[in-house]
Order: structure tokens, then sequence, then C-alpha cells
């Protein structure tokens, strides 16, 4: 009897304790359906607070107030520019790595200025033209999306969607099933023989290039979403640097696009709002058309939006053409949200936002508040350089160019001309260091013996990758831009945090509530992701996991 009691006790508890397991632990295997990757090019990590007030519910402050924030999350290396930021992000690698050093490089290997995703053994596909002649092949890694390709046997379908071709393809990787990018010659969302070898778009993107959609959004001009005079949060609208992007009669508020419409410029609603809005149509079209996150093998959505890119550098970031963009694109990112919920089921799919980097102050606008400020054009210091160069050695275009911050030497004419190298080195240098705004002028192969802060110094090292950067580069004084532009708009690409200080938010499936003030970098996005799907971390990723995101 007394047996019989424990053998029955015994059982009960072996079943109470089983069936606790089995309903309330995952499988240790478990996955969302979809992951969706999202980029705004530009967005300053001050962008979530300073337009807070005015977000919707459903947008950032879901993101924001539902899912895990990283609050002082940086950029590793310089420069802070577009291609290096979304490989970055989806590598967990940087350029001293993947290789992709800058939007543009010279590589000394192929003795010529490459584009960081041109490819030019593939062929456009859905133009005629050679804006779809790119592919990933300049990446040196595999990103997160190959990964996840790897892990299910190349079941999962992974596509890559932004207006600007490099924020499409680096983010999708090798095997992508598919980048699409918008070719401001025709106005049509495109893709090359890399990923169409048939030559043929699919049905669903020939029939959204054939909707007049890019006409449709002109037709709505761009005023401010709600009265000018509430945008207190930005500089008065009539300011003098600002670049006049509509045309020279467009000084301010509202802005006429239908005149774009007759002049067939296709290209101009990359500087509106509506290029993000265009986004997230063709985003919800592919999602729908591709049946993403449909059945029970994970996809990845990446998605870049570039608008906040082209109408930050054109406006700057103290505008009320920027912080209109940002309202419209939370409000933008809210009806997206729910159209995830809607599409793939509310705790179906797994979110990150974040940013390829910040941007600086235009400089007049902090002259006018007495703040450190400058700008140094490149190509003039190109060009004086060489002529110190050639009134030292007598020999005319030493220096190849700059790119990136980057003084690339000749190292060919050095060695034909039977120069000292280091000489030349040292020449330039000198010169450069007494330019107005370079701070330290500093060969690459001396930067370990240079006095500099040590977190500096790695962000140069992170972005040196042998053959594809220059022999020399500049430290700018914070405050300066590299300005091409006369004193008109801003732009990015330094070590300062305003450069490197990006948004990271995760949310959704696997994802834990809460915040982070500890410094987190962006190579850590690509191994958080590899820890919550259980899949291998990227070839080339040097990141750690931010562990209080997942949820336990
Ligand atoms: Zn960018
Ligand atoms: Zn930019």
């Amino acid at each position: 009897m007394k047996k019989q009691f424990v053998f029955i006790t015994s059982l009960f508890i072996f079943i109470l304790s089983f069936s606790q397991t089995t309903t309330k632990t995952l499988p240790q295997n478990a996955r969302p359906k979809l992951v969706v990757g999202i980029v705004i090019d530009q967005m300053r990590w001050d962008f979530l607070y300073r337009y807070y007030d005015r977000y919707s519910k459903g947008g950032f402050k879901r993101l924001m107030n539902d899912g895990f924030n990283c609050e002082n999350t940086f950029i590793p290396y310089t420069p802070t520019v577009t291609a290096a930021g979304h490989t970055c992000i989806y590598s967990g690698s940087v350029p001293a790595i993947h290789g992709i050093v800058g939007n543009d490089f010279y590589d000394y290997t192929a003795k010529r200025k490459v584009y960081c995703s041109e490819d030019k053994s593939v062929q456009t596909v859905g133009a005629t033209n050679d804006n779809g002649k790119m592919s990933p092949k300049n990446m040196l890694v595999t990103t997160i999306c190959d990964e996840l390709k790897l892990a299910t046997n190349f079941r999962s379908k992974v596509i890559g969607i932004a207006l600007k071709d490099r924020g499409a393809i680096l983010p999708a990787g090798h095997s992508a099933d598919a980048a699409y990018w918008y070719d401001s010659k025709v106005g049509k969302f495109i893709s090359s023989s890399y990923y169409f070898k048939e030559l043929q778009l699919p049905k669903w993107v020939q029939d959204f290039n054939a909707s007049n959609v890019i006409n449709n959004y002109y037709q709505k001009n761009w005023n401010t979403l709600y009265a000018v005079a509430t945008y207190t949060q930005s500089d008065s609208d009539t300011n003098s640097y600002e670049s006049l992007v509509f045309g020279n009669d467009q000084k301010q508020f509202p802005y006429n696009l239908t005149r774009f419409i007759d002049k067939k410029d296709f290209g101009k609603i990359r500087s509106t709002p509506y290029g993000n809005s265009l986004t997230f149509d063709f985003a919800k079209s592919a999602l729908i058309s591709e049946q993403l996150g449909k059945d029970s093998i994970t996809d990845f959505l990446a998605v870049s939006f570039s608008s906040t890119d082209y109408v930050g550098h054109a406006f700057g970031p103290n505008s009320v053409e920027v912080e209109d963009t940002y309202l419209r694109l939370d409000k933008d990112l809210e009806a997206f949200l729910n159209f995830l919920d809607k599409q793939v089921g509310a705790n179906n799919y797994t979110l990150f936002l974040s940013a390829d980097h910040g941007v600086a102050h235009n400089p007049t606008f902090l002259k006018n508040h007495n703040l450190p400020n400058g700008g140094v054009v490149g190509s003039e210091v190109d060009k004086s350089l060489n002529d110190n160069l050639k009134s030292v050695y007598g020999i005319d275009s030493l220096c190849i160019g700059s790119w990136n911050y980057q003084f690339y030497l000749n190292h060919t004419l050095i060695q034909d001309k039977e120069l000292d190298k280091s000489k030349v080195v040292e020449s330039t240098i000198a010169f450069l260091q007494n330019i107005e705004g370079v701070d330290r002028a500093i060969e690459y192969s001396k930067l370990e013996e240079t006095i500099l802060p040590r977190s500096i110094k790695e962000q140069f090292a992170n972005g040196y990758y042998p053959n594809r950067c220059g022999d020399v580069f500049v430290l700018l004084k914070p405050g300066y831009i590299d300005d091409e532009y006369g004193g008109k708009g801003t732009t990015h690409g330094i070590w300062s945090p305003y450069d490197a200080h990006i948004p990271l938010l995760f949310y959704g499936n696997g994802i834990a509530k809460g915040k982070e003030y500890d410094k987190v970098y962006m190579t850590d996005i690509a191994p958080t992701l590899s820890s919550l799907l259980h899949i291998q971390m990227p070839s080339g990723c040097v990141g750690n996991v931010v562990k209080g995101a997942i949820k336990k």
C-alpha cells in the first residue's frame, strides 16, 4: 500500500513537471517566421528623442517602448558612410575585414576607382541603362542573410530593398533571392542578372513599376504635415544654407513637385519623404507577392530607407525638411508595423531598426550659434597637394586622389621615378597638416605609434583594408565637414559621435523589453541576430551579442 502510494505520487509529479516544461518552454530551435531589418539612412541617434513628442504611438515609440533600445550604439570604424555602414550592420564585420572601405575607393590592384557594388560582369534587369550592373562581389564576407540561407539549406527567402543599390545589395548578401533598387533615370525598381539570370523582373515588380506610383506622389507636392510655425525643433525654413534641390525658385515650403512630372525627373522623389513611402509600398508588395514569413522557414527582408539621407544632405539636421521627413517616416513606420501584424502575425516576426551613420550640422548653422565649425573642400586640397608635391619633386600627379579622407599616392609613378616613398609621404603629411580644419594627418602604417585616444585609433585601424585604402589619412577637427557644395547642406563620414552614434532598436519575437546604456557597436547587431536565430554568425564577424536584448 505504502509502495503503491509512493509510485502514484511520483508518477503524478513526473507528469506535472513534464506538462510544465512542454507548456512553458519553446523548443530550443524556435525561430520567428520573418526577420525584418530596417536601416534608416543618415538617422542620428538623437532623432529618436528630438521629435519624440510628435511621434505616433505605433511607430518609433512602439519599438522604443515595447522593444529593446540600445542607447549608446557606435560605429567602430571610419569612414562613416553608407556602403560601409550597411555592410557592417549585416556582417558584424569592419572594413578591415569585409573590404567595403567606402562608397567609392581607389583599388591599387585594379588600378582604378571602384564603386562599392559595381559589377561590370552582370547586366541590368528592368532597364536598358547601366544602373543595374551591380552585385555584392566586392564584399569579402557573408552577411546574416547568407548565414540564414546556409542554416536552412537555402530554403529561406531573402530580399533586399532600397532606393540606393548599395543599401539593398550589400545587406541581402551573396546568396539572396533578389535585391531591388530605384533607378532614378527611369523611375522604376530594377535589379541585375546576378539575381535574375533570365533577365526578367518578377511579374509583381513589373506591375509595381507600371503603376504610375512616382507621378502620384509628385501630384501631392510637399507641404509640411503640420503648420510650419509648429516646427519648433528646427531652424527657420528660410535660412541661407539649405540647398535648392527643387529649383532656384523654390526656397521654402510648400515645394511644387508636379513640375517634375512634366520634366520627367524621376530622381527628385528621393529628396522628399515620399521616397520612403515608395520604399514601404514596394516592401509591402514584396512581402505579399513573395509570401515572406508565410511558412515555418524563416525569411529575411532587408529594407533600407534612403530618402532621409538625400533630405539630410540637402537641408541639414536642423531643418524643417528633416523634421517633417521624420514625422512622416514615423507615420509610414506605424502603418508598416500594423501591416506586418496582419500579414505575418503580431508575434511571428523579429525586427531591428538602426542607421548606417549619422550626420554633421551645417557649418553656417554652427557658426550662427558660435559653435566650432568649418569646411574643407576635398577636391581643392587634392589639387593643391599635387601642386605642392610637384614644386618639391618636379613631377605631376604624385597623388592619385582622395577618397574617404584618405590620400592615395601613385605608387607606380613613385617607383618609376625612383623616388623615396617615405619622403613623399612626409611631404604629403607636412602639406596636409597646414590645411585649415585638418587636426592631424597620419600615415596608416604609423597609426600604432601615433599618440591618439585608443578608441579613435581603433576606428581608423578597423577602416583600413590594404590595396583599397590610401597611404595617409586626415583627422578633421570636430564640426568640420568635407564641403564640396559651397556651404549648402551637409555631410557625414568622420569618427565624431554626431556621425558615429546611431539608433539601435530590437523588437518582436524573441526580444526582451528593456534598455542598454553601455556602449555597444554596430558590429553587435549581426551576432545578436545569429544567437536569436540559432545560426552561425557571418564569416567576418567581430562583434558581440547584446545579451539583454534576447528574451530568456
Ligand atoms: Zn548613408
Ligand atoms: Zn549620405
